[in-house]
């Protein structure tokens, strides 16, 4: 079948367009196989498929996946593809790999080490002075097992319009709230229909003239970068910016890259911060790499946080003496400006809490 389009050019004039439909549907079927609702759905949640892609035998870490109990396993298939193939210990991999060691109960770790549910407004996290925190939608593309979030009541917790409309409600009311942080879980979890409605409501809030969204969506699912998207936070009244979150250079392929570049070109200001996590980032030749590879496309670093003392996933902590070796150790090698903060979450602190690195 042949169809006419009619495209007005700036001079006034008409040119007629035909094309045969047959040619515009393999692109359109090319488009819809390709987004970012399709990687969520392709998830990998079994333990065994993910060991098995990677040309791992199963068989000897069966003792492991019965921590999916305690968090389930899901894995985006970009995230897996820049996996080193039969390396066990590669660094993307130990990030989303269940072990046993997760049962272990250690003194000192809690549930909610950050103290986040006790909050007055469900969804919604003012702890610090201007800046207030939404959980925009509970779930994540990805459950990395140092989550600090790992106990959190999704179900219970997932926030709709209603919710929203409180959380905005409480926003209108504290004048000295200039900003908002879209978190999560990950807020890119919702849709871009969703997020168009929600800004759109916090741009009638006069006093918040900024908006931030910590993400770590478009590092594992970089279809996530919708052109949609880009245009929301290029057009809306408020200063958009991004907070990814990236803890190894290996998590940087060129389809991230490549998502990124719309909003490189849109000038969106790109941070990222990273936890210290040990066996995966833990020394500071990774850590200066990371950084020098996230400058090339236009990433700044922002924040290193020591690991929240999460409850099952003690084996992924450092302790703070070492931290700051590592962060002396960066420092030599790197420009200031791409040196991240090295912080700690002190619940019930006025803001995050820079480490002495003197
Ligand atoms: C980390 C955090 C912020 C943002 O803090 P910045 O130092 O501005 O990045 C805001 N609210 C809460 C609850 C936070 O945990
Ligand atoms: S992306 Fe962030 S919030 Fe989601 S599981 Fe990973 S660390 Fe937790």
């Amino acid at each position: 079948m042949l169809i006419t389009i009619t495209l007005s050019c700036i001079l006034g004039k008409e040119h007629k367009l035909k094309l045969e439909l047959s040619q515009i549907i393999p692109q359109i079927h090319a488009n819809l196989h390709n987004s970012w609702q399709k990687d969520l759905r392709e998830v990998i949640t079994e333990p065994e498929k993910l060991l098995l892609m990677l040309n791992i035998e199963p068989k000897d870490y069966l003792q492991h996946f019965k921590a999916r109990q305690l968090f389930p396993v899901r894995v985006p298939l970009p995230f897996i593809k820049r996996m080193i193939k039969g390396d066990i210990n590669d660094p993307l991999l130990k990030q989303v790999m269940p072990l046993n060691q997760e049962f272990i109960i250690s003194e000192g770790f809690s549930h909610d080490p950050l103290q986040e549910h006790n909050s007055k407004v469900e969804g919604l996290l003012h702890k610090y002075k201007n800046r207030a925190l939404m959980i925009v939608k509970p779930g994540c593309a990805i459950n990395c097992r140092y989550c600090f979030r790992r106990h959190f009541p999704y179900q219970e917790n997932s926030p709709n319009k209603t919710q929203w409309q409180h959380a905005l409600a409480y926003i209108a009311d504290h004048k000295e709230i200039s900003e908002v942080i879209f978190s999560g879980g990950d807020p890119l979890m919702a849709s871009d229909e969703h997020l168009t409605w929600l800004i759109a409501q916090i741009e009638k809030i006069s006093h918040v003239n900024r908006l931030r969204i910590h993400t770590r969506m478009p590092v594992v699912i970089p279809n996530r970068i919708t052109p949609a998207l880009v245009e929301l936070l290029t057009t809306t009244s408020l200063k958009a910016t991004i907070v990814l979150h990236i803890n190894h250079g290996n998590e940087i392929d060129s389809d991230f890259i490549n998502a990124l570049e719309p909003l490189r070109v849109a000038r969106i200001p790109l941070f990222n911060q990273s936890v210290l996590l040990k066996h995966i980032n833990d020394n500071a030749e990774t850590l200066i790499t990371l950084s020098e590879k996230m400058y090339d496309i236009g990433i700044i670093p922002y924040y290193l946080h020591l690991f929240d003392t999460v409850q099952g996933a003690a084996h992924f902590n450092i302790d703070e003496k070492r931290a700051v070796n590592i962060a002396k150790e960066m420092m030599a090698s790197l420009p200031g400006f791409l040196m991240p903060k090295l912080v700690r979450e002190i619940a019930g602190k006025a803001n995050k809490t820079p480490i002495n690195l003197a």
